[in-house]
């Protein structure tokens, strides 16, 4: 049963939001707090979504107080894990359907990768790579590859949170270098729009679709190396990173363990376009949120990062019981974990790292070496300048086939939002 049955109306209620012409966006944020009593107590979804034209959830769609009042409601749609399954199901096939993702191209393969620069460190190696996502559109990325081990390695995707040069920071060469150092292969990639992936801007209309895409791309690639253990792919990023990470996790059941990091929230939907500007939580008669959406990787292994000072502060008593609740119902109850910094801030820290670090470590069986008694030490990581993880040099620049521009690549693709 949906949690939005049409039963019970208020017809006057009806009829007043379904007029957004004489109902302006101030009056109707004044009577949501009722509209979601409503939805939670089983009232007809087509106030709500007549109230609100079009089906986007975007940043802090919901108050905490709104927000736990929906999970609650969500709690009733399901009891088991065959219960659960069907909710589930239904929220993959929506983010899916949201996004377009079966509108793009079938590609096999075709990744013309393009290895431009190499640096040899301690214990590892850092590649300056491009991939073609697809026929003129190209991924820039850094691979981190461990030089201590033969045979196959744990592969793990890295993509960034928000900010212009992201890729290149320390906090993120140090997780993507301690990680190669423990025997995985580290692939972490510019967001669209950002560092040197600049075909399109970051905030274009699809840029959900395409930097999903991308990261599929990307575990497509790893997944085609001889050097890579299909059966030890992971996949973790902080704040739009963590977006990216547990929507691919999601709905790709190849990535085996997850660690999404300051974004699993049950009322922030992500505030950018990558995040929230297609509609893939809610439709006219169903409503989800990215707590359920983390849920969908139940019950493979993953550790949920959160801290006190944003929208991820609720998480021991909100988000947290919520994905237990959907991982005991596997009776899977250990494979997930929460570790939760309460005076900590929006971050990939080092204290956030050590964690990911363990989690990573036991479910990969990576090389522990570089664990302490109380940490991880991480000196013996080589800080690159950007100018030596940039994979556009002046021998190599974009392919001249490149599209160029929002609406080139859209037309290409024949997608718009
Ligand atoms: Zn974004």
């Amino acid at each position: 049963m949906s949690i939005f049955p049409c039963v019970g109306v208020s017809h006057k209620l009806v009829v007043k939001v379904a007029r957004p012409g004489i109902w302006n966006r101030r009056q109707i944020m004044k009577i949501k707090p009722l509209i979601i009593v409503l939805i939670a107590l089983g009232f007809s979804s087509a106030v709500y979504s007549q109230a609100n034209d079009n089906m986007l959830c975007v940043g802090k769609y919901w108050t905490e107080e709104e927000a736990k009042v929906m999970m609650d409601s969500f709690a009733k749609e399901w009891s088991d894990v065959d219960s659960w399954k069907k909710r589930a199901d239904q929220i993959r096939a929506g983010i899916i359907k949201g996004m377009q993702l079966e509108k793009m191209p079938t590609i096999k393969g075709h990744f013309n990768p393009v290895v431009t620069g190499k640096q040899q460190l301690d214990g590892y190696r850092v590649e300056n790579i491009i991939l073609e996502s697809f026929p003129g559109f190209y991924i820039t990325g850094n691979l981190y590859i461990p030089t201590q081990k033969k045979g196959k390695f744990a592969a793990i995707l890295n993509p960034h949170g928000h900010g212009e040069g992201q890729r290149f920071r320390e906090e993120t060469q140090i997780r993507d270098a301690m990680l190669a150092r423990m025997g995985a292969i580290v692939f972490t990639y510019d967001m669209i729009g950002t560092g040197e992936s600049l075909q399109t801007t970051h905030k274009m209309p699809i840029a959900l679709l395409l930097q999903t895409w991308n990261s599929k791309r990307v575990l497509e690639y790893l997944l085609s190396r001889p050097d890579v253990d299909s059966n030890r792919i992971g996949m973790t990023g902080y704040s739009g990173g963590g977006t990216q990470t547990f929507i691919l996790s999601a709905i790709d059941d190849r990535i085996k363990v997850s660690v999404p990091v300051t974004q699993v929230s049950a009322h922030f939907f992500g505030g950018c376009m990558c995040e929230s500007g297609m509609p893939i939580h809610r439709t006219s008669d169903f409503q989800t949120n990215n707590v359920e959406i983390a849920a969908l990787f139940a019950p493979k292994p993953m550790l949920i990062v959160s801290d006190g000072k944003d929208w991820t502060s609720n998480t021991p008593q909100v988000e947290f019981p919520y994905i237990q609740k959907v991982y005991a119902a596997y009776h899977a109850d250990e494979k997930v974990k929460n570790a939760h910094f309460p005076t900590e801030g929006h971050d990939y820290g080092y204290s956030k790292r050590l964690d990911a670090y363990r989690f990573f470590a036991q479910y990969f069986r990576l090389d522990t070496k570089d664990a302490t008694q109380d940490g991880y030490d991480e000196t013996a990581v080589t800080i690159l300048p950007i100018e030596k993880l940039l994979v556009y040099t002046e021998k190599y620049q974009l392919p001249k086939n490149s599209l160029q521009g929002d609406e080139a690549v859209m037309n290409y693709l024949g997608i718009r939002n």
